[in-house]
């Protein structure tokens, strides 16, 4: 099978399982619970699954909830969601939290070898004990308490004798070392907090790098594939393996974490943009959200095509989003029905066409696709055309409507612009055409040829509907550090990111279900909002225009 492009990862799992190293393959997705699931989640789910899969192997889902304060259900409820959809079933559904009494058990194994303590020094004491790349550390004074105490020590954090912060469990490992994770790492933190799946039994927490490794390894993990800034933490990923006698021993790789242009990717700021209103919630979709990117119209399939071309390397460089909305327009090329839709109405009036009379015109809903089959759609002496598909005055190469022109109406009749009507502000309101029933669209008219095409929707017979277009989130390409931390995001967020237009669609759409997709001719693939969209309102989120300047 053939998930993921061959890529170092998979070379790894190929000569382990050759070698007999590994009998199988068995990865996971850690997500915290913290946040939604955003597309560079998606990176690490297709890898986790897709490899998985390319050797029939297994993949958990687990949550790695060990930070009480951050984490909640919506979450879990919105990860599952996104994780299933995106395409993929999970072997094992796994809390971290449920393996806090193993956790604690091999803390304790470590305090009995010598290999763990209790410290009373201040989180900034730690820090500044901690030493720099350049000098090494100093060792706290509550180094060399003894086993007895420590162990007693320990038990009464578990049982709340201590305030938050008054104590950590650090592993004994060496303040010297030139890898600073293994200058007595904290493995443990008090945190008075109820936790969403264990409440208040609990009053320690497990640090990430104590227990990742041990959560990889109660569930055989054989291959634990994480992002590029842990390189540093694997000395300490098989030091806990080793030193709490994990009978399975997973193997932690690192890859370059996938970034985007023209947006932001870390749960902490898309937080903050939910949070602070610049965007509709965390499924808004401009958002680079799994949930947000389905409530604009992505496909899964699309993602994964995506995310298969990025490929996987140690670095990090960040992919134009013009490359993701190449694989959406190439999903839904074929598999979108084409129609057309006004987004800017302006009413045109057919003055020699018989008054009362509407016909119905055959119209293919995918000349690109035959299989889609035909539509019928009206045609009377009222439609409605763009306002940009008429100008008094033209420039050169302007080939629409203007006065004494003749364009293509798509799937009906050539029209001529006989007259404009402007209101008292000198608005134009209204168009008036001639058009020749000569001309009609499928009989093989050759009489005269036009240059322009344009598309229309009738008037009597239009449903009207709001169009949402979108422009990136975030304006320049400036990259985000590895941690993220670039403060001056909230400056780059585009003003103009969302326009809202009021027009009308083909009558044929009034049974279209929320996240039905379309092609609106000249316009773009557009999808029905799952959450606006009402019995009396219609709401199209434009998924894609249909213009790139993108080459793969
Ligand atoms: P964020 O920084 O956005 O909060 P995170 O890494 O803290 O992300 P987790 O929930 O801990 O989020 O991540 C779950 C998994 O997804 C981890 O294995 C993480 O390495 C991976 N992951 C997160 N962001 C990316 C990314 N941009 N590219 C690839 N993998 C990612
Ligand atoms: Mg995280």
């Amino acid at each position: 099978m053939d998930n993921t492009s061959s890529n170092f990862i998979k070379d790894i799992m190929i000569s382990d399982l050759e070698s007999g190293k590994r009998k199988s393959v068995v990865t996971r997705f850690p997500p915290e619970p913290n946040g939604y699931l955003h597309i560079g989640h998606a990176k690490s789910i297709i890898l986790n699954f897709g490899l998985a899969d390319d050797f029939n192997g297994k993949t958990n889902l687990r949550f790695d909830d060990t930070n009480p304060l951050k984490e909640d259900i919506e979450f879990v409820n919105s990860i599952k969601e996104d994780v299933n959809w995106l395409g993929f079933e999970w072997d094992g559904l796994f809390f971290a939290s449920d393996y806090f009494e193993e956790m604690y058990n091999r803390a304790v194994l470590l305090i009995k070898k010598g290999l763990a303590y209790v410290d009373d020094l201040s989180a900034d004491e730690i820090r500044q004990y901690r030493g720099t790349l350049t000098e090494p550390g100093k060792e706290s004074p509550y180094r060399n308490r003894s086993i007895e105490e420590n162990l007693d020590l320990f038990e009464r954090m578990r049982k709340g004798e201590f305030g938050n912060g008054e104590k950590v469990l650090r592993a004994k490992i060496d303040m010297s070392s030139p890898n600073i994770n293994l200058r007595d790492p904290v493995l443990y933190r008090i945190s008075h907090a109820t936790h969403h799946n264990t409440g208040d039994k609990w009053c320690i927490y497990p640090m990430y790098a104590f227990a990742h490794p041990i959560e990889d390894a109660i569930e055989g993990v054989t291959h634990s594939i994480c992002t590029i800034e842990f390189e540093d933490q694997r000395p300490l990923y098989n030091w806990v393996v080793e030193q709490c006698e994990m009978e399975n021993k997973p193997q932690q790789i690192e890859f370059g974490r996938l970034n985007v242009t023209n947006t932001v990717m870390s749960k902490r700021k898309l937080k903050q943009l939910v949070e602070e209103g610049y965007v509709d919630g965390w499924d808004d979709p401009r958002m680079p959200t799994i949930s947000g990117m389905r409530r604009r119209g992505y496909t899964p399939e699309a993602i994964r095509a995506f995310v298969r071309e990025t490929g996987v390397s140690k670095g990090s460089g960040a992919v134009d989003s013009q490359m993701l909305e190449h694989f959406v327009r190439e999903d839904l090329k074929l598999k979108a029905p084409r129609t057309m839709g006004v987004l800017k109405p302006l009413k045109v009036v057919i003055t020699n066409y018989p008054e009362g009379q509407v016909e119905w015109l055959d119209a293919e809903n995918n000349p690109e696709n035959p299989e889609m089959g035909m539509r019928k759609i009206p045609f009377s002496r009222e439609i409605y055309i763009e306002q940009d598909d008429f100008m008094e005055n033209p420039p050169k190469k302007y080939f629409r409507l203007f006065p004494g022109n003749e364009v293509r109406l798509k799937h009906a009749y050539f029209i001529k612009c006989e007259e404009f009507i402007q209101d008292e502000n000198g608005e134009i309101v209204e168009l008036r055409c001639t058009y020749d029933p000569e001309t009609k669209s499928g009989t093989g008219f050759t009489g005269r040829k036009v240059k322009g095409t344009i598309h229309w929707v009738e008037a009597t017979n239009a449903i009207p509907a709001e169009f949402r277009l979108y422009e990136p989130l975030i304006l320049d390409e400036q990259e985000e550090n590895e941690e993220g931390e670039d403060k001056s995001f909230l400056e780059r967020v585009n003003p103009n990111s969302l326009e809202v237009l009021n027009g009308f669609v083909e009558p044929n759409m009034k049974d279209v279900e929320p996240q039905d997709k379309f092609q609106f001719f000249r316009h773009g693939y557009f999808n029905v909002d799952p959450k606006d969209t009402t019995a009396d309102q219609l709401v199209f989120n434009r998924i894609v225009s249909l213009k790139s300047s993108f080459k793969l």
